[in-house]
């Protein structure tokens, strides 16, 4: 029995993974360089995350002593409330998460390594995502589509 290797998925959130996968490769290409942008991703994520979660709690915080008086009379306001309640609480956990994976970064970006590494890395990065506007890609791509209605064919 022949086995088929498997295609990779292409739909599109598949393709825009690849994509942004080769390109956060293709643009750093260096251990250093990886460091620092991850690094940057997760304080991005963690900055924007903790401030929305503190505008929530401050609009949670302020609706329920407004609203205490005819919270009886209506169901709409505990349901609007339990849906905050609901988001904080998710927000709250990818907050604790991020916090953790910080805590392990630190000791992955203790590492340095020599000129001579980070070119290994350049040269691998190279072979694995090279630049998708690379003039040889564009001829080979051409060539296995083999479109014919191009003018300069
Ligand atoms: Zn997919």
């Amino acid at each position: 029995m022949i086995k088929v290797p498997e295609e990779p998925c292409q739909c599109p959130d598949c393709l825009r993974f690849y994509r942004e996968h080769d390109r956060l490769i293709r643009e750093f290409p260096t251990l250093r360089k990886q460091q620092e942008i991850n690094w940057a991703a997760l304080q991005s994520f963690r900055t924007l995350c903790g401030r929305v979660l503190e505008d929530l709690q401050k609009q949670f915080n302020s609706n329920s002593s407004t609203q205490s008086e005819d919270k009886l009379n209506t169901g709409t306001i505990d349901k609007k409330e339990k849906t905050i309640t609901q988001v904080i609480s998710d927000l709250e956990n990818i907050n604790a998460h991020l916090y953790s994976i910080e805590a392990l970064m630190e000791r992955i970006f203790d590492v340095k390594v020599t000129n001579e590494i980070e070119d290994k890395f350049r040269e691998i990065a190279g072979e694995l995502a090279p630049d998708p506007l690379n003039i040889d890609r564009l001829r080979l791509n051409r060539l296995l589509h083999q479109t014919p209605d191009l003018p300069d064919k």
